[in-house]
This record gives C-alpha cells, structure tokens and sequence, in this order.
C-alpha cells in the first residue's frame, strides 16, 4: 500500500513528467515546417498516357507515400489533392502560399516520342534548351482545361521561350534553395536508386512562377520508356520514388533548421535593438523622406538580430496608430492591411527600384524567409486598391494580408472586424 506522503510524490513526479512532455511536444510546433505536395494532373486531366499507364495516377501515388513519410518526421503536409481530382494550376501555387509553406513540391511523369529515359528535377527559370521548354510546354498545357484560363493567364504565351523571362523574377529570390533540394532530390534518385541522372534543370513551369518559397518540379521517369514506365507504374516503384523525394526534403529542412539556430540572436544582442518603425502613407513628404532615409537601416539592424521563427518575431510595423481612420471599427481593433509581394531568403533593400516602383514598403521575419509588403492600411477597400495597383507593377501573384496589433492574422479574421468587403 502507497502511504499518503509517497502518493503525494508520485502526483508531483506525474504533474512534473507531464509538464515536461508538453513542453517537448510545443517545441516543433514552433519551428513547424510546412511542405506542399502537388501531384500533378487529375480528374478529367489524366496527363500523359504513356504506355497506357496514367500520370495522375502515379503522381498521386509518390506523392502520397512522401506525405506519410515527412508526416512520420513531424512536417506538416499539404497536399493541392489527395484523390482524382482537377486542381486549377494557379490554385495549387494560392494553396502554398496562403499556407505559408516552407517548400512546394511538384510530381509528374515525362513522356517522349523516343527511348528517352530518367528522372530529372527542375527549378523555375529560363529554358537552357529546347528540349527544357518542351517539357514546361506539355506540363503548362494543362491551363487549357481550366475555365476562364484566357484571363487568368493572360500574361503566359507557352509557346514562347521567350516569354517566359518575366515569369523568373519572384521565384529567383529562391533559386538557390530551389536547386539545393532539386540536387537533394537527383542525389537521391542516381545514388540510393540507381536511375539515369537527368540533372537539375531550368525551364518556365508555370506552376512554379505561382509559388513564394522554394519550389520545385520533380519529373520523376518517362512512362513513354517500357522499363521505366512499368517501374513507376509498379507499387515498388512508386515507393522507391516516393521515399527518395521525402529522404531529400527531410535533408533539407536538416539543413534549414540548424542554419536557423546559428542565425539566433542571444538575448543580448536583443535588447540592444529597440525600433521604432512609423509606417504610415498620409504623412507630410518631409517625414517621408526621414523615413526612407531612416527606415531601412533601423529594420535592417533589427532583421539581422531577429529571431527567424514567426512566433517570436516582433511585428515590424506598429501602424494604423496615427493614420486618420476610414474604418471605425478596424481602426478600433487595430487592424491594418498590407500587400504581400514576395518572400525571400534574401534581404533586398526597400527601395522603390527593387520592387518596380511600389514604394511603402516594408518587411518581416518569417522562418528562414524574410517577407515584403507593400502599403499599410487600415481600410480593406483601399487594400484593394493597393493590390490592384500591385498587379499594375507586375505582382500579380501578390495577396492582401492582415495585422492585429501588429501581429499577422488571418484575413478572415481580420475582415469580422471591418464592415466594407
Ligand atoms: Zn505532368
């Protein structure tokens, strides 16, 4: 029998192991990692039909097995589908980024008119060569199912190598991390699985020009080939395939995650940064102009210091405070709205010649990224007006985002409190 005392004991040791246990379990929630899979094709797209066998469905298959493998090692998955179903191209790319995903990753299967075998990985960018742009070309056609694709992709012609060039400018300020996890993936496919090394390669996939992290487009065999259209239509196969991608993205966000640590700042260092940022678009040129000279250099030293996880990120911009208010009620809860142009790992300057003219602009920590916004307002009609003006200036993947005291929330959240829509 346990005396009184000693049960005591063992309640504190319980309350204690358990404490202890749910600190451990809030740790990676805080450093959560987020990857989007996107098998590409489905529903009435069957792409292509090599060999009989069906693209969508392998796809769908490889991508299945790397979302259970990253979900056993604590990634939180998301997947533009998960059965046979049509996505929108511009949808998959709006999923990762309203998800503020740390990667997006993009499987196909090739096909070709001769024996052409082996899997490659590609990065946005220009076409090195015709048979890159082939390749973007087919994948790229799937917009022609979409409805409404004329307006929706008004500014792609794929059938212009040329065109493309526009499409490189967002997904650069990636390139690096994109190729980094593109040769991750290629390692893994001619080292541990001995297939043809189809390299690491650019071309103008638009499905990538829509994302804003690290993005990539496995094409992962030719179905067109005999041997190794029955090996990614085989169980085997696509299981192989599947864990050689996940092994790599996990590779990856080993190396993300201990750069990540070294770039933390000690508590020192932090409480020597004090900004003081005023971000506000009705004040006089003269504060203007102090603010473009002063600005930068303020966030800059607080950047460098900044703790690269969101949580425990200050909000950059305290704003809305002193801007006479077109919204009663969103100026009473704080609520501000800014347009998210792009995230990037780099720190671009916040000059009007770095993002096409847009001036106003602002940035944040967010992970290993840092993000940049355009205008501070606490009117969601003048939001719009911000981000039709931003398509104007060639962002026309940007998106309306939402503070709370200075704290990003989601725009639904934020538009409870605003009466206009
Ligand atoms: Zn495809």
């Amino acid at each position: 029998m346990i005396g009184k005392q000693s049960s005591i004991v063992l309640l504190a040791t319980v309350f204690f192991l358990f404490s202890f246990i749910n600190n451990s379990t809030e740790l990676p929630q805080a450093r959560e990692f987020v990857v989007v899979l996107d098998a590409g094709h489905g529903g009435h797209d069957p792409g292509n039909l090599g060999n009989g066998y069906l693209e969508k469905n392998i796809a769908l298959s490889i991508v299945l097995e790397i979302g259970s493998v990253l979900e056993k090692n604590g990634v939180r998955v998301i997947y533009t589908r998960k059965d046979d179903t049509f996505v929108d191209l511009y949808k998959r790319g709006e999923i990762a980024n309203k998800a503020n995903a740390d990667l997006f990753v993009s499987v196909h299967c090739d096909s070709h008119n001769s024996d052409a075998y082996g899997a490659g990985t590609f990065v946005l960018g220009l076409h090195a060569n015709k048979q890159n742009f082939e390749v973007a070309k087919k994948e790229n056609s799937v917009i022609y199912l979409e409805d409404n694709y004329e307006n929706r992709y008004a500014d792609y012609d794929i059938n212009s190598a040329e065109s493309v060039i526009g499409l490189t400018i967002m997904q650069e300020e990636f390139l690096d991390q994109s190729i980094q996890l593109g040769k991750l993936i290629q390692d893994n496919f001619t080292q541990s699985l001995k297939r043809k090394d189809r390299k690491v390669k650019q071309a103008g996939f638009i499905v990538l020009h829509q994302t804003f992290m690290p993005s990539v487009l496995v094409e992962t065999g030719f179905l067109t080939n005999k041997n190794e259209g029955s090996y990614l239509n085989s169980k085997k196969g696509q299981q192989e395939m599947g864990k050689a991608i996940a092994s790599a993205i996990l590779k990856y966000k080993n190396g993300v995650d201990s750069s990540t640590i070294d770039l933390e700042p000690s508590t020192e260092t932090e409480k020597t940064v004090t900004p003081s940022i005023a971000d506000n678009s009705e004040k006089t040129e003269e504060v203007k102009k102090e603010r473009e000279v002063n600005m930068p250099k303020a966030e800059e030293k607080k950047l460098a210091n900044a703790p690269k996880i969101e949580k425990s990120a200050e909000p950059v911009a305290k704003s809305g405070d002193n801007s006479p208010s077109t919204t009663a009620t969103a100026a009473a809860a704080n609520i501000t709205f800014k347009i998210q142009l792009m995230a990037s790992s780099k720190q671009v300057p916040l000059k009007g010649d770095n993002f096409n003219g847009l001036n106003d602009l602002s940035r944040e920590p967010y992970k290993n990224l840092y993000r940049y916004m355009y205008g501070n307002t606490p009117s969601y009609f003048k939001a719009k007006l911000l981000k039709e003006n931003a398509d104007l200036k060639g962002y026309t993947t940007s998106y309306i985002v939402a503070y709370k005291d200075g704290q990003r929330v989601p725009l639904a959240e934020a538009l409870k409190y605003v009466g206009e829509q």
